[in-house]
């Protein structure tokens, strides 16, 4: 897969080199490129922002260096059909972030991140590629933070975990709090390692049986337990079809 992020902070993405994604990086799985928008700046103070149009307190990105930027990244690649990018704009009022759209742009070839500053992009930025790419506002939470670059981290660490390979083990995430199939989408259970008691505090003698069956069954239970306590949304939400009868008794 491949990762383009134009920001003014390039410096903020450097945890990309670190730890799983910093090493799918390095074995070729994800080819990320983060350029510095203030590149396609001409003029002394290398301007990115301007007051907003009708008014009002903060900054507004200018459109010109996103749309030089953005044009000279998507020059580098597919223009379209499978191979094209998909543009994803980090924004309080986008769509939710969540596994599910992970699971849909980890299947991507190519994503390209338009973290902003200030009061966000100019609109028309969003309109004029909104004409001719898959563009995606998207927000991760209901919080507002000063840029998008926390977003980018964010977002490309879920989707990079979820590409073949990049995990140790492939089958981790599929039992992961939110992922669609066994897990229905609840939230995992607790989990616990060696040693057998610390503090006083042992594990539940079920992980100890070495039955699977029953294992498996005190996890589900747990799930659902954690889920009904933390996100009830979640369980109203989630297929009935993935439930079986002893869930719903639970
Ligand atoms: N005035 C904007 C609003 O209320 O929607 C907030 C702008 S925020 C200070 C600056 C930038 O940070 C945004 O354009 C976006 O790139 C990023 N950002 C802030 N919070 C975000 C969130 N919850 N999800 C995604 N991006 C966010």
């Amino acid at each position: 897969m491949r990762i383009d992020v134009v920001t003014i902070f390039p410096e903020y993405l450097e945890p990309l080199n670190v730890s799983l994604v910093g090493k799918a990086r390095a074995r070729g799985q994800l080819d990320v490129r983060v350029h510095d928008l203030r590149e396609w700046t001409h003029d002394r103070h290398h301007t990115v922002d301007d007051t907003p149009y009708g008014g009002g307190p903060g900054m507004v990105m200018k459109p010109e260096p996103w749309g030089e930027a953005l044009d000279s990244v998507l020059e580098s690649g597919p223009r379209g059909g499978e191979d094209g990018p998909v543009l994803i704009v980090p924004t309080p009022s986008g769509r939710p972030f969540s596994q599910r759209l992970a699971v849909e742009l980890a299947a991507k070839p190519w994503l390209v991140f338009t973290p902003a500053r200030y009061e966000g992009i100019d609109r028309r930025v969003i309109e004029e590629y909104g004409g001719r790419l898959d563009v995606r506002e998207v927000s991760i939470g209901d919080y507002v933070l000063a840029g998008g670059e926390a977003p980018v981290l964010v977002m490309v660490e879920a989707i990079a975990r979820l590409l073949p390979g990049v995990l140790g083990n492939a089958e981790s995430h599929r039992d992961d709090s939110f992922a669609p199939g066994t897990m229905a989408g609840l939230l995992e259970g607790p989990v616990y390692t060696k040693p057998p008691e610390w503090r006083g505090r042992g594990i539940p003698e079920v992980l100890l049986s070495g039955h699977h069956g029953r294992i498996a069954r005190w996890r589900r239970d747990q799930a659902l337990a954690r889920t009904s306590a933390n996100r009830p949304d979640l369980i109203e939400s989630c297929d009935p079809e993935a439930l079986d009868k002893h869930d719903r008794a639970t």
